[in-house]
């Protein structure tokens, strides 16, 4: 392998002390003025851990050929991921901007989460460092997160890997334990709620789907993973509050009469309930593989990754759309109903704008709605599963990663890696970049 190859080049103007948060100083003078502290508080060590982090790339060497190519590998997956990343930041300051400029005005001064919103979303994911684990997966170590999990692109993300992996082991090992076991989707659509209800509406769809449970037309329903979604739908009138659920049947069900009996309960026989088969959600997830150009085939963890992303992520969306579930052609086609019919899904009329541009009440409204509320539940054989804990890999950070106002994108930056002439690859010691004193506190 040619090192020289490798088109790492340090800036000119790369200079270590920009990637380092003015919070890192902060936490530094902090400890510093108690030298007595015996336990350090958690805000404060996920400080240190950065600064840790960012010392080690800073000082970061390569030592042999199979560390190199790790490492190349992890900083090419990372550079496909910045794109995306670019976009999801763009929002998010859309999101900021707006809230700042339409929501603040006029709630801010009696709430200080919405007055705090704006700030909190605009430093999300700003800069950080950038690493490969163990597994030679990329990592990210961002120096602040916004953690707003309802309204961050990235937080969703995150929040449905967190699902990915807390029940799809479960929902496997008892579909595998017993062959009777069907997975089903059902998207559970009442009439939208007009504005000022989202509230009452929210609480009273999850009382009502918990209540079902209870009835006869249920008795099968082993266990459900159900997400809330609760987009402003056209007109910025109403709201389209929804159920997506994954569900486990394990024998006869009866969609006619779970339709008219959630409507009867629902107090509107108007409630549109789409049943999706697990046939039908593999077909969804093969033709997902190959509009990505991957060929293998659709297995059942495939399936539930992918219904699971598709249950969180509307919420979120970053552009606007007619379809809510359009990027994916879930829903698309022919969806199996009660009466056996193929009907189009009610929300594929819905032409809802984005976050970013809801009216400043409306966003409040929602906002207000969705404090506290937790729009992930489980019944049944999913509730209150345990999180399979996976083994923490370690990590070596081997760089740095920024957002560029100038140019609305991500940079990365790798202190030493294509410096070193492959010749002398073995022996090379670093010496340290001149302007590494940035980098340590003042005094220290
Ligand atoms: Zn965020």
């Amino acid at each position: 392998m040619n090192l020289e190859t490798d088109n790492t080049v340090v800036k000119s103007t790369f200079n270590p002390a920009d990637y380092v948060d003015d919070q890192h100083w902060g936490v530094i003078n902090y400890l510093r003025s108690r030298p007595q502290l015996r336990t350090i508080p958690n805000h404060i060590e996920g400080v240190l851990s950065s600064i840790e982090a960012g010392e080690q790339a800073l000082n970061h060497e390569i030592k042999s050929q199979i560390q190199l190519s790790i490492i190349q590998a992890a900083r090419r997956a990372i550079e496909l991921e910045l794109a995306p990343m670019a976009e999801r930041r763009k929002f998010e300051q859309r999101l900021a901007y707006m809230i700042a400029r339409e929501v603040v005005p006029k709630y801010g001064a009696f709430d200080k989460s919405i007055k705090d919103l704006p700030g909190k979303l605009s430093n999300c994911r700003q800069c950080g460092k950038i690493g490969v684990d163990t597994g030679g997966d990329k990592r990210f170590f961002w120096d602040t997160k916004c953690n707003c999990s309802k309204i961050c692109p990235d937080e969703m993300r995150y929040e449905s890997q967190r699902l990915t992996e807390k029940y799809i082991p479960h929902m496997l090992m008892h579909l595998n334990a017993n062959r009777r076991l069907k997975l089903q989707k059902f998207v559970i659509s009442p009439r939208n709620v007009p504005k000022e209800k989202l509230h009452e509406a929210k609480s009273r769809l999850f009382k009502t789907w918990a209540n079902i449970n209870r009835r006869k037309v249920c008795e099968h329903l082993t266990g459900a993973l159900v997400v809330q979604e609760d987009p402003l739908a056209a007109g910025d009138e109403t709201w389209n509050v929804h159920l997506n659920v994954l569900v486990l049947v394990g024998g006869h069900f009866n969609w006619s009469a779970f339709r008219s009996e959630f409507a009867r309960m629902w107090g509107d026989e108007d409630v549109q309930i789409d049943f999706v088969t697990e046939h039908r959600m593999k077909q969804l997830t093969e033709a997902k593989l190959r509009r990505q150009g991957r060929t293998e085939p659709a297995t059942r963890e495939l399936v539930l990754i992918h219904s699971i992303n598709e249950m969180v992520k509307y919420v979120c969306k970053i552009s606007g759309s007619d379809h809510q579930h359009s990027d994916d052609g879930n829903h698309d086609g022919d969806v199996n109903t009660a009466d056996g019919s193929a009907k189009g899904s009610r929300s594929r009329k819905i032409e809802a704008r984005p976050m970013d541009k809801w009216p400043g009440e409306r966003f409040y409204e929602w906002f207000s709605a969705n404090r506290g509320f937790r729009r992930t539940r489980s019944y049944g054989v999913l509730y209150n599963v345990p999180v399979q804990s996976e083994e923490e890999r370690e990590v070596e950070w081997f760089g740095f990663v920024k957002w560029n106002d100038q140019v609305d994108r991500y940079e990365v930056h790798t202190s030493f890696i294509g410096l070193i002439p492959a010749d002398k690859f073995a022996t090379q010691t670093h010496t340290k970049p001149t302007n590494q004193q940035n980098w340590r506190p003042p005094d220290g």
